[in-house]
């Protein structure tokens, strides 16, 4: 496509990215992002970033950087049983000059895209919430939540799961499923964990992550009813019942980083996947807004910063929206299933809800699916 002024509503993970990517072959990015800042939209803990999710960074220039920030596991990970004792090496897919998993934290990630886009010349404004849209024969009229009105030549809905743009080019009102698990994390030292470290329990998965030098979050997938979310005084207390069973680091975590409701963090986990197509004549979804993906696989961020290294492949080739978008859809659409179905049936299988699932084989399947080009 020619020259074209293209707004990014979301300056989440997926946003940024798309941005970024979209800047690099030429295009002119604005993006919108509701919270007043860089700091205030970035919620969690932690992000698993797998060797696709670092192969998909390089491509925009952020991929040393968050070596530099995070810590570089030598392998995937591996499994103990439920006192602690290893049970089996998981292996994740292999890039070749890529590791098989950084961690980062959260706020350095949003850090060092924002850096990034800023450098090349994307502008973010924050504290502009995208309220609706109407399309033109010359191009989008954007209305936001403060009255605010903005025109582009194409819009990117990056909006993450709960997304506003999204019935703006979806039939129907498609909404995101509570899938009944619930993720705590929580960060403590690093201390020897060195790679995702996964403890099963009865009734739920725990688990280890590093993300810097001598940082690690911990996490909990817990059953959770929608209607019974404990309140922030009592997560530790609920999170410590949880763990109750457990030998090995899970009982250390339970014994000793528990004691600071603040740094316990619950969110819930959410599935969707949109039919084709993904696009309505001059605006596009992308990332959590059209397959939100449980957190089993470490993922979600990784297909929404895949998707806008596509999306801008395709915008840049194709001399037509249309065209640049059915090839963007095209390419996106079975991988992305694969993802959110996979990291739906662990969830199942953790839970107990699909027995004889090969939660290492699906892991290892998913991973060299993911390994192949964008
Ligand atoms: C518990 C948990 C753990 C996870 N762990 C991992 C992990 O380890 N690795 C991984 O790859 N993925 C992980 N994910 C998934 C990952 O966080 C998401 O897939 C990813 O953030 C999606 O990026 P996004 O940009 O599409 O959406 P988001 O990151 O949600 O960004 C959307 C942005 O849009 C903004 N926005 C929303 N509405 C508006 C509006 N009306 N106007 C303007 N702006 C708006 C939001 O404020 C936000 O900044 C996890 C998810 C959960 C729930």
């Amino acid at each position: 496509m020619e020259q074209a002024n293209i707004l990014a509503v979301g300056g989440g993970i997926g946003g940024l990215a798309t941005a970024i990517a979209l800047r690099q072959v030429g295009f002119d990015v604005h993006v919108v992002e509701r919270y007043p800042d860089l700091h205030s939209s970035v919620f969690g803990v932690g992000i698993i970033q797998p060797a696709n999710a670092l192969r998909a960074l390089d491509m925009i220039g952020c991929y040393q950087r968050c070596l530099e920030v995070g810590f570089q596991a030598k392998v995937w990970g591996s499994a103990y049983d439920i006192d602690g004792n290893f049970l089996a090496d998981i292996p994740g897919g292999e890039i070749e000059g890529y590791p098989p998993m950084n961690g980062v934290t959260r706020p350095a990630l949003h850090e060092i895209l924002t850096t990034r886009a800023l450098g090349l010349g994307v502008t973010i404004q924050y504290d502009s919430a995208f309220e609706s849209l109407v399309q033109t024969d010359d191009g989008v009229d954007v209305t936001l939540s403060d009255g605010r009105t903005l025109h582009a030549d194409v819009v990117v809905g990056a909006d993450g799961v709960g997304s506003r743009v999204r019935k703006h080019v979806l039939a129907g009102d498609l909404k995101p499923l509570y899938t009944g698990q619930s993720a705590y994390r929580v960060n403590i030292p690093r201390d020897g964990i060195d790679r995702i470290m996964l403890q099963p329990g009865p009734k739920g998965m725990a688990g280890f992550v590093p993300i810097g030098k001598e940082l690690a979050y911990f996490f909990y997938n817990a059953l959770v009813e929608r209607d019974q979310r404990p309140s922030d005084d009592q997560l530790a207390e609920t999170l410590r019942g949880h763990l109750a069973p457990f030998g090995g680091r899970t009982a250390k975590v339970r014994e000793e980083y528990l004691d600071n409701p603040d740094s316990i963090v619950l969110r819930p986990e959410e599935t969707l996947i949109a039919s084709a197509p993904w696009h309505q004549g001059r605006v596009v979804l992308i990332g959590d807004s059209v397959h939100a993906i449980t957190p089993h696989l470490g993922q979600g961020a990784a297909q929404a910063i895949e998707d806008g290294i596509v999306l801008a492949e395709c915008l840049a080739k194709h001399p037509d929206l249309e065209g640049a978008f059915a090839e963007y859809v095209e390419r996106r659409f079975e991988r992305c299933k694969l993802v959110v179905e996979t990291s739906l049936n662990i969830g199942k299988w953790e839970t107990g809800q699909l027995e004889g699932f090969d939660n290492v084989a699906a892991t290892d399947h998913a991973l060299r699916v993911l390994a192949e080009p964008l």
